[in-house]
């Protein structure tokens, strides 16, 4: 395959990805988990001496929680919830009977208490807040899921399950805007050792509808959100690959957490696109790992 075919249709083609018959939703091979375990090492020992909490949840979180988050009031478009059929055996012939006819045969399924996860720090906060008052220092805490995110696409970068690593800080303003500091410098050497193309840029959530757009200006202004950018798909436009995100006091005022002096935490995260990231590198560097520079497999591990 040439450099001309597409990047998405080359992923395809030469086995790296499966696709499901659903756009943004894939399989993957060795070859990416590969790339994949040793950016997940890598950023590991990137935190190492953070002292971080570590937590690693399933796709989905509870619904109670996915409610308190306040998720719904500014991305409803996003969101997934988990419905089952909890019938009879009556039902159950009715439902076999919609399904033979292609009817809607989800019209009758009752919530699980159960929706996917948006974002991989969201389980984190009400943990953190059960536990009373942060200590002086604060708390960090390393966390990964599944996300999941209504948004298909023919991107391969924008997936509707996709993996999101984070470092979670919660603590002072003070703790916080230094946390995100850092992290905007340490990604900027990481993804250099890395060898890939970047830049960093102030950014915005695509928060829902009418208001959405005055959120998303406020942000902006706020300088709430960056983002580290690499050129990785055939369109011009390089894709967002990790996120700095300061919320204020928008998840210590939601779930009721506070810093040792009793005021509302502030809370920080850097989120990394798992995905996104062994995208950009089979981008840049190619489809065989062996062959990649030397300096980039180094910091992978990878032999
Ligand atoms: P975008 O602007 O591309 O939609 P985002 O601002 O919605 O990204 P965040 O909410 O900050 O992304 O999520 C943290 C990280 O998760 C992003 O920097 C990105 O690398 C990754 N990510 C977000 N959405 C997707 C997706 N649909 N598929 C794969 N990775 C994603
Ligand atoms: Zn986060
Ligand atoms: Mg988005």
């Amino acid at each position: 395959m040439d450099m001309q075919t597409g990047f998405r249709e080359r992923l395809i083609a030469e086995g790296i990805v499966f696709p499901t018959g659903v756009d943004g939703l894939w399989g993957r091979s060795a070859t990416f988990e590969r790339i994949y375990a040793g950016l997940e090492a890598k950023i590991t020992r990137l935190g190492a001496a953070d002292g971080a909490e570590t937590m690693r949840f399933p796709p989905a979180m509870a619904q109670a929680t996915f409610e308190k988050s306040g998720y719904m009031k500014n991305f409803p478009h996003l969101a997934g919830s988990v419905h089952c059929f909890c019938g009879d055996d009556r039902a159950h012939r009715a439902l076999l009977g919609q399904m033979e006819r292609g009817e809607n045969w989800l019209e009758g399924q009752e919530p699980a208490e159960i929706v996917m996860t948006p974002a991989a720090c969201y389980p984190v906060y009400p943990i953190v807040a059960g536990r009373g008052p942060l200590g002086a220092d604060g708390h960090l805490v390393d966390v990964e899921s599944y996300c999941f995110r209504h948004e298909p696409s023919l991107e391969p970068t924008r997936l509707q399950l996709f993996r999101m690593r984070e470092y979670v800080r919660m603590g002072t303003a003070d703790q916080v805007l230094a946390f995100r500091e850092r992290w905007i410098e340490r990604a900027q050497s990481f993804v250099g050792d890395l060898e890939l193309p970047f830049t960093v840029d102030i950014a915005n959530d695509a928060f829902f509808g009418r208001a959405g757009k005055l959120m998303a200006d406020s942000q902006r202004a706020q300088t709430l959100k960056f983002e580290l950018l690499i050129p990785v798909n055939d369109a011009l436009e390089p894709t967002a690959c990790l996120s700095f995100n300061y919320h204020m006091t928008y998840f210590g005022d939601t779930w009721g957490m506070r810093t040792a002096d009793g005021d509302a935490a502030q809370t920080a995260c850097v989120g990394f696109g798992m995905e996104r990231l062994t995208l950009a590198l089979l981008r840049h560097h190619g489809f065989a790992i062996d062959s990649w520079p030397a300096g980039v497999r180094e910091t992978l591990c990878l032999g």
